[in-house]
């Protein structure tokens, strides 16, 4: 198996988990994977634990900052991780994947202007030397959950 084959495996099951999201009018579905060592070792989705809490940070918390696999990790985002965010107290998905360590993120698509003007996820990310790679040919299968929000 190429390592293109991993990606995109790991990518269609953060979309199954973005299916999992309980629907929401004003906040997208995502789904995440946190993969290291070739394995799963935490997934996430929109709404998983409380009305807020996003994919990322959802497989995060069950990691801890701590866990030693982080630093040669890969975590699958369906969606561009957030550079900042509405929620009081909580720390965007960005500076989270940043204080964890982990080198190297894979989406699928970036966010649209539909909740914040300008979303840098991806650029502070690769600042920060993080590897960042788009899958875009599974960017609408990624999004197909989100289209009754306004994607322009
Ligand atoms: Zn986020």
């Amino acid at each position: 198996m190429t390592a293109d084959d991993t990606d995109h495996q790991f990518m269609r099951r953060a979309i199954e988990l973005a299916r999992e999201c309980p629907p929401s009018a004003t906040a997208f579905s995502v789904g995440a994977v946190v993969v290291a060592d070739g394995v799963e070792i935490a997934t996430g989705f929109s709404r998983e634990t409380d009305e807020k809490v996003h994919a990322e940070e959802s497989a995060l918390d069950k990691l801890g900052d701590e866990d030693a696999r982080l630093g040669r990790a890969t975590i699958y985002s369906t969606l561009e991780p957030c550079s900042q965010r509405a929620s009081a107290g909580r720390a965007p998905c960005t500076e989270r994947i940043l204080r964890a360590g982990i080198p190297r993120v894979v989406i699928a698509w970036r966010e649209p202007t539909t909740f914040v003007t300008n979303c840098v996820g991806v650029e502070n990310l690769r600042q920060h030397g993080v590897e960042v790679l788009e899958l875009a040919d599974l960017a609408d299968e990624a999004m197909a959950m989100n289209r009754h929000l306004d994607l322009s």
